[in-house]
């Protein structure tokens, strides 16, 4: 098993940089979006492109957490049940800012759609990866990629944040 470093510290910082840029560049501001953070990672990557978006406008900016483990469409869950999402998760008529670390099938994102339109309809959602490895089973593209990482199914893309794990690193493992 080998590890190769595919983004450090600072290429990572630079990446969620310029995704704040583009952010606020497509939506024209930041009235009325929230960025919604999924599961773990992206949830800290949501944090941070809220802050970087701060220092860019000036402003507050929005952040939420969902939970998708229950919606995905592929994996039995226990109980069958719907939402795992965050009940205070208000989206209606809001511009989501879906942000997760890694994009892989689309599978994950288009339940976290589900879960977004049980919950409100929202304006619109866009979608921020920090990595997009591929292999798309969906008809779902990102609208910020951190970066590329064009990987084989029997490869693993690693996510590392300061937050959770002490350091900013993505390496691939294969
Ligand atoms: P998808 O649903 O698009 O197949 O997979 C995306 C979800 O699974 C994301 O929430 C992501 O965290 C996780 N995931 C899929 N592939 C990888 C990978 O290679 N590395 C990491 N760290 N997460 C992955
Ligand atoms: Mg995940």
């Amino acid at each position: 098993e080998q590890h190769r470093v595919i983004m450090d510290e600072t290429a990572i910082r630079r990446a969620l940089t310029r995704i704040a840029h583009e952010i606020v560049e497509k939506n024209k501001g930041i009235d009325n979006c929230v960025i919604v953070g999924i599961r773990t990672r992206g949830i800290y990557l949501a944090e941070r492109i809220a802050e970087q978006i701060r220092e860019i406008e000036g402003l507050p900016v929005e952040v939420q957490e969902l939970d998708i483990t229950q919606y995905r469409d592929d994996r039995e869950s226990g109980s069958g049940g719907r939402p795992a999402a965050g009940t205070s998760l208000n989206v209606k008529n809001k511009r989501v800012i879906l942000f997760d670390d890694v994009l892989y099938t689309g599978r994950t994102i288009r339940a976290a759609m589900d879960a977004l339109m049980d919950l409100g309809r929202p304006q619109m959602i866009q979608l921020a990866v920090l990595v997009d490895r591929g292999h798309r089973e969906l008809p779902i593209r990102p609208d910020y990629v951190g970066k590329n990482v064009p990987t084989s199914k029997q490869e693993q893309i690693e996510v590392s944040l300061q937050e959770v794990d002490e350091i900013d690193q993505v390496t691939i493992i294969h």
